[in-house]
């Protein structure tokens, strides 16, 4: 076992939360241990549809503020949602200004869709499906280049080290090979992401299993609506297990949720379709388990324009032996998001000193019941960044 002392922040986790705080770590030094290599096992990485943010005219950050707590069923922390959502600007134009090559309007800005439960088109995409890989893909590099980032691709985190006071002092890190080192450092930042790994069918990567939640309880952090758990109703069903997703977005452009006898789940009105995801959710799981059928027919909203509009979609279905153009995409409700957490402020503190959390692993009051399609990108860069600068001054 080797005894390292790190002098600034040990952050756990190489998704948009970790490496967001990495980054603005500095001038201090940020060592970021992840259990493979950047952009692998990590949801970050797997975003869909995008970023919400209040980016167009008609919008504003009470507005999304406003739409963050209806989703969240009289749960979400109308002070947490603000502080995000004030965020949102200027957290897609720092990512921006990393190189994340957001889809633009026009007149040269952010062009913005619309997702359920938001009341105005508000998510920053990028290539149509690709936002999270293309996002992540710019903050990996500007990590890379950073000469105050040091990054460990073979590290998973098996333990907090604490004082007699309970203060978190370090961690407990497994290397390639099974060594293990002890890792000493003013702050550790755990940035460990959601639980879907645990669930029979989930959308995220296997591997992430709330390690960092199950760690930060042994060390008597407070924990907040664990059972709170997202599923997203419209993962592919084609029997894979991670399940690919057809993003919310699709929706967005018209497409409809029907079952197997072409009649509408949610009814004719089409706004149904948008409604939060855990209403949408249960409809779909009651239609599979009463023999309906759940399928997204993309068929007329989306067709020929797949490929280009929607290529990770399409080309999971065209994979799958399926053509979302011609015929309505089997769906079902799969574990995707983890709203409870390690409770934490909106600069990641948690209850135990010198232990911080941030992005899925945490649990600041923004998302209640039901988090709002694409708030968690922008948690995890907004919250992250913060987080980032006060765990330097530990
Ligand atoms: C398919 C899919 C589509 C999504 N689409 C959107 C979307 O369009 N918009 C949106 O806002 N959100 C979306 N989300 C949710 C969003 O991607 C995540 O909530 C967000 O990326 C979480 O970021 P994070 O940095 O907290 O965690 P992650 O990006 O998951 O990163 C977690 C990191 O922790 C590491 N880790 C885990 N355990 C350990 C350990 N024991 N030791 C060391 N490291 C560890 C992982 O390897 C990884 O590097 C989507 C999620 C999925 C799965």
């Amino acid at each position: 076992m080797a005894r390292i002392r790190h002098e600034g922040p040990l952050i756990i986790g190489g998704g948009l939360a970790g490496l967001s705080a990495a980054l603005e770590a500095a001038p201090a030094k940020a060592l970021v241990v992840t259990p493979d290599l950047l952009l692998n096992a990590c949801s970050s990485a797997w975003a869909q549809g995008g970023l919400a943010a209040a980016l167009s005219p008609r919008d504003s950050a009470v507005l999304h503020a406003k739409d963050t707590e209806g989703a969240g069923a009289g749960l979400v922390e109308p002070e947490a949602a603000r502080a995000l959502t004030e965020r949102g600007r200027e957290t897609v134009e720092w990512l921006a200004s990393l190189g994340a090559p957001f889809d633009r309007d026009e007149a040269g800005g952010f062009s913005v869709s619309l997702e359920a439960a938001h009341s105005l088109p508000r998510v920053a995409r990028v290539g149509g499906d690709g936002a999270g890989r293309a996002i992540l893909s710019a903050v990996v590099a500007a990590a890379r280049a950073s000469s105050h980032i040091e990054i460990w691709e073979d590290g998973r985190l098996r333990g907090l080290i604490q004082d007699a006071d309970g203060r978190v002092r370090g961690a407990l890190i497994e290397r390639a090979g099974g060594r293990v080192d002890e890792v000493f450092a003013p702050a550790v930042v755990l940035a460990t992401g959601g639980v879907g790994g645990l669930y029979e069918v989930t959308t995220n990567p296997s591997a992430l299993r709330g390690e960092g939640l199950a760690l930060a309880y042994g060390a008597g952090a407070e924990i907040l609506d664990p059972e709170f758990v997202q599923f997203h109703p419209t993962a592919i069903d084609v029997g894979l297990d991670p399940a690919p997703l057809a993003t919310e977005a699709l929706r967005g452009e018209g497409a409809r949720l029907i079952d197997g006898t072409g009649a509408y789940l949610l009814g004719e009105d089409a706004d149904a379709d948008l409604a939060p995801r855990d209403i949408v959710a249960r409809a779909v799981h009651a239609a599979r388990a009463d023999g309906r059928g759940a399928f997204l027919d993309a068929t007329k909203a989306v067709g020929e324009a797949f490929p280009h509009e929607f290529p990770a979609v399409f080309s999971a279905c065209m994979r799958a032996g399926l053509d979302p153009r011609v015929s309505p995409i089997p769906v079902a409700a799969a574990a995707h998001y983890h709203m409870g957490g390690i409770v934490a402020d909106d600069e990641g503190r948690t209850t135990v000193p010198g232990l911080y959390a941030i992005g899925e692993c945490a649990a600041t009051g923004v998302h209640g019941a039901n988090r709002l399609a694409s708030n968690s990108l922008l948690e995890a860069g907004a919250f992250g960044r913060r987080a980032g600068r006060a765990a330097a001054q530990e």
